[in-house]
């Protein structure tokens, strides 16, 4: 049986990006990990528990994850500013990343994964929390010695379909049309492409348990709500695959492999 480490940058990045692949892994016996850089907090949380951290918990727990761990780095959010730290942590994208990367290689050393699951070097759509979670996820993955890292994205092609529909069905997700050109992964560097259709339901308990985030109005709400509003079966085929681009592969001549613990050819 395999280990697999997912290294996230927030609580409930978990869930679109990689849930059903770790739901299929543990359904199959695997064990399974996810490691969030940030509690996804902006302030100081003053002593009080992160309670994005509790709904990752219960999130992970749908999905069948065998262990959570958090790198201890605060939010350090999407706007054009980068605000000071708050006093009890410092923002993961300030953090020293040669420290950052240090603190998940612990963590891959006790668990000794033959895959680590990260992000594209664009950080999916730019976040800069993402975009730091593929350089530390790479430079850990060295430190510890793990061969094989698989950076989870979409393919930018099917991205920018769905966000015209969207426009279409007037949902609105307050887009730049400039930066659909760097989302993503184009579709020739996609690796693996993961049937998780019948990990629907999982995913959907997965999605609601970020209560605080889908209550809210971030884009990520606005997506999550209207995905939960779905019955699961219209789900399953809205979510029916999940993407991954692995490092170091020669580009895939023909269908993307559906078994991330099979190796792309180099
Ligand atoms: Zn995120």
């Amino acid at each position: 049986m395999a280990t697999v480490v997912a290294f996230h940058a927030h609580p409930d990045d978990e869930t679109l990006l990689t849930g059903g692949t770790l739901a299929k892994l543990a359904a199959a016996g695997h064990r399974t990990v996810i490691v969030v850089a940030t509690d996804g907090h902006m302030a100081d949380l003053d002593g009080r528990k992160a309670v994005r951290l509790g709904e990752l918990e219960d999130s992970a727990a749908a999905l069948g994850v065998a262990r959570v761990a958090h790198l201890g780095y605060a939010d350090s959010g999407h706007g054009a500013v980068l605000y000071a730290d708050p006093p009890d942590r410092v923002r993961f994208a300030r953090a020293d990343p040669e420290e950052a990367a240090e603190r998940l290689a612990a963590i891959l050393r006790e668990e000794n994964p033959g895959v680590l699951l990260s992000y594209d070097r664009n950080g999916g759509y730019g976040h800069r929390d993402h975009v730091r979670v593929h350089e530390v996820g790479k430079r850990a993955a060295e430190l510890a010695g793990v061969s094989r890292v698989l950076d989870a994205t979409l393919p930018r092609e099917s991205y920018t379909r769905l966000v015209r529909l969207l426009e279409r069905l007037r949902i609105p997700l307050r887009y730049d049309p400039a930066t659909l050109a760097t989302l993503y992964s184009p579709r020739s560097e996609i690796t693996h492409r993961i049937d998780v259709g019948p990990f629907a339901a999982q995913r959907k308990t997965a999605l609601s348990a970020h209560r605080s985030i889908i209550e809210g109005s971030s884009r990520f709400a606005t997506i999550a709500n209207a995905l939960l509003h779905l019955p699961t079966p219209i789900l399953a085929r809205a979510l029916h695959w999940e993407w991954f681009a692995e490092e170091g592969a020669a580009p895939p001549s023909n269908t993307p492999l559906d078994d991330i613990l099979q190796p792309a050819p180099r």
